[in-house]
């Protein structure tokens, strides 16, 4: 489902980044961890990354200035950003699309359609995949 795509999932809390990991693994994706906003931001400059998966509430900068900072510069500007969020309340979802992110999904996670969701983030993939 997710097989030849690089995510980095930028996740501050342990469980959630290996359980995390654990999903978009078995669903094919090389998986890249970071569990800061600065050491993403690192990752995503010198790596090649497919899309990432960025924790609002990270210690020190969080999620949604690093996604701003990521949609701000131009070698970056075009890789997806899919917040991770445990507030799904009212305005949630405008400040995360105000910061720049391609949209969001909510914790706790979802551990049947997990994957599934974010390979929803790659509509023209699946549509390959399905014809391979
Ligand atoms: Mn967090």
């Amino acid at each position: 489902m997710l097989k030849g795509r690089t995510i980095l999932v930028v996740e501050d809390n342990p469980q959630n980044r290996e359980l995390v990991a654990d999903l978009l693994g078995l669903a094919g994706a090389l998986v890249l961890l970071a569990e800061n906003a600065e050491a993403g931001m690192a990752t995503a400059r010198n790596q090649p990354v497919d899309l990432v998966l960025m924790d609002v509430s990270l210690p020190g900068m969080d999620g949604l200035e690093a996604a701003r900072i990521l949609k701000g510069h131009p070698a970056t500007a075009r890789l997806p950003v899919v917040a991770l969020t445990a507030h799904a309340m009212k305005g949630d979802r405008e400040r995360i699309l105000a910061a720049g992110c391609d949209g969001y999904l909510t914790k706790p996670i979802d551990t049947r359609s997990f994957s599934a969701s974010v390979a929803a983030f790659f509509p023209a993939a699946a549509h390959a995949t399905a014809q391979a």
